[in-house]
């Protein structure tokens, strides 16, 4: 049974219930859906024609709430960055990949990875709500691009209820909340049957970019017996607006854990500043612990919004010294040929044998630590 949806047909799928959820769905069609929808955005002829050709390796979507986040008249914007397509990203860069964190390698079923023993990534969709220029999936999102069909998903569920290790599904793509409540409510049934699976994870970005696609219909559709965790992924305190503040509330309410995860992204987010209130306003306004802040992928086209390593490591470090625990994300690599996420942080804690330690405190200065334990 062909059962492939995409964003008009998630749109006349909710029609046929009554019309329940026009605001998100009016967002999405005033938004950016076609590269041609490109032509009314603010640009000028030159960076049209370039967006245009930049699109032609990824696509280009962005709902229109998401793009009235932009102050056109600055050629920075943090939120433009992410979305609109740059001539930088038609420069490949030695070392960048198709694959960069080796999904492909790991994956022994279609639409399925399975790189570390008790869990798994699972593909129920190729598509998204918004196309993020950055992301490190964007040439399976071009390649593959496929919503979700009932039949394309029998392999990797049969892998699930098989590996008697995995206990937990982690629904990434493509983006899941983009697919409709009826798809997802199936996908959350299916793996809830496996009794081995303990936790649903959710990774998207409906909730930043689309966030009155979080109604009551969705998050009745993802509960039922398993513990659920939504990541959200903001990278830019301008993405926290009221609509945002509610989706979240929405999701928290229904007892779901958030956290977030946010890529460190040159010219984005890639102060002390933008970092610290990205992860304050994520815990205090949205109640949305920071988990993973990621060193950029080796996307290809990306090079302009890497840092270094070293840059991503004196941020974290004057993070540190300016937020909680709570608030603090881990700075993590994601290695290639699929060796998993690595944090990055520097050491602060140096052996000194029999027992001693030198170990440098939030303020600067090292100190000896002796560690006393009981060995007998
Ligand atoms: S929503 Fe996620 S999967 Fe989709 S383009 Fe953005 S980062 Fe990639």
């Amino acid at each position: 049974m062909s059962n492939e949806f995409d964003h008009d047909a998630v749109a006349a799928d909710a029609a046929r219930d009554g019309g329940r959820d026009a605001a998100w769905q009016d967002d999405v069609r005033a938004g950016v859906r076609h590269v041609r929808d490109l032509d009314a955005l603010p640009l000028s002829a030159g960076e049209r024609a370039a967006a245009v050709q930049a699109a032609a390796n990824h696509k280009v979507r962005a709902p229109k709430s998401y793009l009235d986040l932009i102050d056109w008249n600055d050629p920075d914007d943090p939120i433009r960055a992410q979305v609109i397509p740059s001539p930088d990203e038609l420069v490949e860069t030695d070392g960048e990949l198709d694959d960069p964190i080796g999904d492909h390698a790991y994956s022994p079923v279609p639409r399925l990875t399975h790189r570390h023993a008790d869990r798994v990534l699972l593909f129920p969709t190729y598509q998204c709500a918004v196309y993020c220029r950055f992301c490190f999936r964007k040439e399976s999102l071009t390649a593959i691009g496929r919503g979700y069909t009932r039949a394309a998903l029998e392999p990797p569920l049969d892998y699930i209820a098989s590996h008697t290790e995995i206990r937990e599904v982690i629904l990434t793509g493509g983006d899941p909340l983009s697919l409709p409540d009826k798809a997802l409510e199936e996908i959350r049934a299916r793996i809830e049957a496996i009794a081995h699976v303990r936790l649903l994870r959710i990774h998207t970005r409906v909730p930043v970019a689309l966030p009155a696609r979080v109604t009551p219909g969705l998050v009745a559709a993802l509960q039922g017996r398993l513990m659920v965790t939504v990541v959200t992924h903001f990278n830019h305190a301008r993405e926290i607006t009221p609509a945002t503040e509610a989706a979240c509330r929405t999701l928290r309410q229904a007892g779901f854990v958030l956290l977030n995860q946010s890529v460190l992204l040159k010219g984005v987010n890639d102060s002390v500043e933008a970092l610290e209130e990205l992860c304050r306003e994520l815990m205090y306004q949205l109640g949305v612990k920071p988990y993973y802040l990621h060193h950029g992928d080796l996307t290809r086209g990306m090079a302009h919004r890497r840092t270094t390593i070293a840059e991503g490591q004196a941020l974290v470090a004057a993070l540190r010294k300016r937020l909680s625990g709570i608030c603090n994300p881990t700075y993590v690599i994601d290695l290639p040929d699929g060796g998993g996420k690595v944090p990055l942080s520097a050491c602060q804690a140096e052996p000194k044998g029999d027992g001693f330690w030198r170990i440098r405190g939030l303020d600067g200065q090292e100190r000896d630590y002796r560690e006393s334990v009981d060995e007998s």
